[in-house]
């Protein structure tokens, strides 16, 4: 694949039209273009039946058009969630889940190969960042997932590998791209962004004024039990964090969602739960607990079932709004990173 060439299933419907306009082809063909890109999510130029040869020989010429293929596919027995791991055109691999809930199908999306932030639970960093995906890489996993089981996907969260706003602007065209009108035509209000807490990027984002979800990945009540777990407190303390979300409330109308992973021994005792509902308390929010997924390179263990309960019960008896994430797919690799650095390792033997 040259690397000059356009990738042009990153491109916005306006991007698109100048440059079919500049290519000398009628306007209305950058709307089939989009179409083919989006919609019909094409694999290749050679399937885009409607366009004259020459144009897309113009385009195979000056454009690669970025597909993913499907490396593996693994189906939980217990839920029916499957786990992605795709290849990227360069020969990365990334991984992508689909979950199936009552309110529809979520895709679980990668934005980045690997990951920089070094949170002590999570697999997806162990081995550092390769780099940031494309708007199309993130588009693809979307589109390939709706494509192989033949139904709409109506909820994507950006909470697999990578840190989301660690990649801004490839990640703010892929939003715009999915909720596009000419494409899939996602709602904003079922787009969910995960972020470690990056907050001159939080505040961007709640400048953009969208309508998506910003989940925050708090997982302890205390800055020095937070520094413990998450490096990137070093940056961006607990207050400065918690005032970006007020912000990102005060800006949007959404309300924000904490992620707490609940690791026994480290942040689940009944004081913590007192301490994260007096942090949180007045706020607009929703706390979703996440029993820690163990994985082997560390010794973090989930806290028994009454533990959990009690830690939830704690903080409703607060006001708080709170959920136990359901724990999809435990039996295929469910927490992230994991799936990819198997495969990984198994290439390397
Ligand atoms: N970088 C983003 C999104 C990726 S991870 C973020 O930090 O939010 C999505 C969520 O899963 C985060 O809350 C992350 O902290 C959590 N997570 C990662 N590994 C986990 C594990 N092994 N068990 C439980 N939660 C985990």
């Amino acid at each position: 694949m040259s690397d000059n060439k356009i990738d042009i299933r990153s491109y916005s419907f306006s991007e698109v039209k100048a440059l079919v306009e500049q290519m000398g082809e009628k306007p209305f063909r950058a709307k089939q273009l989009y179409e083919w890109m989006h919609q019909k999510q094409a694999e290749t130029f050679s399937r885009m039946t409607n366009l004259p040869k020459s144009f897309l020989a113009a385009l195979e010429e000056n454009c690669v058009l970025v597909t993913l293929k499907k490396e593996t596919v693994q189906v939980s027995s217990e839920d029916g969630t499957r786990k992605y791991l795709f290849a990227l055109p360069d020969g990365n691999v990334i991984e992508s889940v689909l979950m199936r809930y009552r309110h529809g199908n979520s895709v679980c999306i990668s934005s980045q190969v690997g990951c920089r932030m070094g949170c002590k639970f999570c697999a997806s960093t162990i081995d550092g960042l390769v780099r940031g995906l494309t708007a199309s890489e993130m588009l693809e996993q979307v589109y390939r997932i709706g494509g192989d089981i033949g139904e709409r996907i109506s909820h994507v969260v950006v909470m697999g590998s990578g840190e989301p706003l660690d990649n801004f602007d490839a990640l703010l065209k892929f939003i715009a791209l999915l909720t596009d009108e000419n494409g899939l035509n996602i709602s904003q209000r079922n787009v969910t962004v995960s972020t470690c807490g990056i907050v001159p990027r939080m505040r961007e984002l709640a400048d953009r004024k969208l309508a998506i979800t910003l989940a925050l990945s708090l997982h302890a009540s205390t800055q020095e039990k937070r520094l413990t777990l998450m490096p990137v407190a070093n940056k961006y303390g607990l207050a400065e964090v918690l005032s970006a979300c007020r912000y990102y409330f005060a800006k949007t109308g959404r309300r924000v969602t904490f992620e707490y992973s609940l690791v026994a021994g480290v942040n689940d005792c009944a004081a913590e739960a007192k301490e994260l509902a007096d942090l949180v308390r007045g706020m607009n929010c929703h706390i979703n607990l996440i029993p820690v997924n163990p994985i082997k390179e560390n010794d973090f263990r989930q806290p028994g079932r009454k533990a959990i309960l009690a830690f939830k019960n704690k903080l409703e008896s607060s006001g708080i709004h709170v959920t136990i994430r359901r724990e999809m797919g435990r039996d295929i690799d469910g927490a992230c990173g994991q799936l990819r650095r198997r495969y990984e390792r198994r290439c390397e033997q």
